[in-house]
C-alpha cells in the first residue's frame, strides 16, 4: 500500500451488481480497478471512498499503468456507454460549502459581498450520482433552483493550513451542483441549512480529476435546464480563491481525505431573476451542469 495522492488519473464510482466500486477513465475504456488489481495479483483499494481515505493513490496508480501495458488485465476494461455511475463518494467525514463567493452571483440575490466565507454544510445522505435523479419534496417547498459549483476533494489531513499550503491537500476537483430549495433556505428563520441539505441534494460527478490535472481558479464553469443555458461564467470570478478557501475552513474544521468543499456558484440562478418572471424548476427538468475539464453533471427531477 502506498500512501499519497494519485496523479494524473480521472477516477469515478461506478455501480456493479450493487456495489459501488472504483473506476478510471482511460482511453481503453473505464477500468475496474479491483477487477484489474486481482487479474495482475496486486493490491489496490476498491473503492474511491477508500482510496481518499487510505491517502493510497499510488497504488491505484501503479495498477492502472500495469493494466494499460499487460494483457492479462483486458477484462478488467469496459466501455463507458452503459455504466451506471454511484455518487463519487459516499462517506466524507464533512461537506463544508461555501456561499455567495462570486461577486455577480452575490448582486443578483441582494447579499453584500462577504468579507468572510460563508459557510454552511450538507450531509452525506444529500450525495447524489451523475445519471441519477433528485427527488422534489413538493410537499414541502416550491423554489426550487440550481446552483452549478466546483467542487474540491480533499486528499490529505489538514488543519490550520496557509493559503500556500492549502492547495497541496487537495486529491482533485470534480463539478457538483449545491441543489437549493429557496423558499425552505430564506424562509424558515435565518440559517440556510433545511433548503440545502435535503437528502440527494448534492450531485457531483462524473469524475473526481486529480488536482495534478487542474488550475482551479480558471475553469469555464455552465448550468443548462432542459438544454438552455442559464449559468456561464469562469471559476477566475471567485471572492475567495479555493487556497483562500482551503485554508480559511481548516482553521475551524480539521479536513479529512475525502471531504468535500461546494466554492459557491456564480451569476444565473432563478432567483436572481425578477420575482415576477421566476419560474422555478419542477418535476421531469433535465439539468447538465459542467466544469471546464472536469465533465458534465447531469441528473433529472422527480
Ligand atoms: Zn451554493
Amino acid at each position: 500500500m502506498g500512501t499519497g495522492l494519485a496523479k494524473g488519473l480521472t477516477l469515478l464510482t461506478f455501480r456493479d451488481g450493487g456495489e459501488e466500486r472504483l473506476g478510471v477513465k482511460t482511453d481503453q475504456g473505464i477500468l475496474d480497478v479491483a477487477r484489474a488489481a486481482g487479474l495482475l495479483n496486486m493490491y489496490a483499494p476498491t473503492t474511491l471512498d477508500n482510496m481518499l481515505q487510505q491517502e493510497d493513490g499510488p497504488s491505484v496508480q501503479a495498477v492502472v499503468e500495469a493494466a494499460m501495458r499487460d494483457a492479462a488485465a483486458a477484462s478488467a476494461f469496459r466501455p463507458e456507454t452503459g455504466v451506471e455511475y454511484g455518487p463519487l463518494v459516499s462517506r466524507p467525514d464533512k461537506i463544508v460549502c461555501v456561499g455567495l463567493n462570486y461577486r455577480k452571483h452575490a448582486e443578483e440575490v441582494g447579499a453584500a459581498i462577504p468579507a468572510y466565507p460563508v459557510l454552511f454544510n450538507k450531509f452525506n445522505a444529500s450525495l447524489n450520482s451523475h445519471g441519477g435523479t433528485v427527488t422534489l419534496p413538493v410537499d414541502l417547498a416550491t423554489q426550487f433552483d440550481y446552483e452549478v459549483e466546483l467542487v474540491i476533494v480533499m486528499g490529505r489531513v489538514a488543519r490550520r493550513v496557509s493559503e500556500e499550503d492549502a492547495l497541496t491537500y487537495v486529491a482533485g476537483y470534480a463539478t457538483g451542483n449545491d441543489f437549493t430549495a429557496r423558499d425552505l433556505q430564506n424562509g424558515r428563520g435565518g440559517q440556510w441549512m433545511v433548503g440545502k441539505a435535503i437528502d440527494g441534494f448534492a450531485p457531483i460527478g462524473p469524475y473526481l480529476v486529480t488536482a495534478d490535472q487542474v488550475d482551479p481558479d480558471n475553469l469555464t464553469i455552465e448550468c443548462r435546464v432542459n438544454g438552455e443555458t442559464r449559468q456561464s461564467s469562469t471559476t477566475a470570478d471567485f471572492i475567495f480563491t479555493t487556497r483562500q478557501m482551503v485554508s480559511y475552513i481548516s482553521n475551524f474544521f480539521t479536513l479529512q481525505p475525502g471531504d468535500l468543499i461546494f466554492t459557491g456558484t456564480p451569476a444565473g440562478v432563478i432567483q436572481g431573476q425578477p420575482k415576477d418572471q421566476q419560474v422555478w424548476l419542477k418535476k421531469g427538468d433535465e439539468l447538465a451542469c459542467s466544469l471546464q475539464g472536469l465533465g458534465e453533471l447531469a441528473f433529472r427531477l422527480v
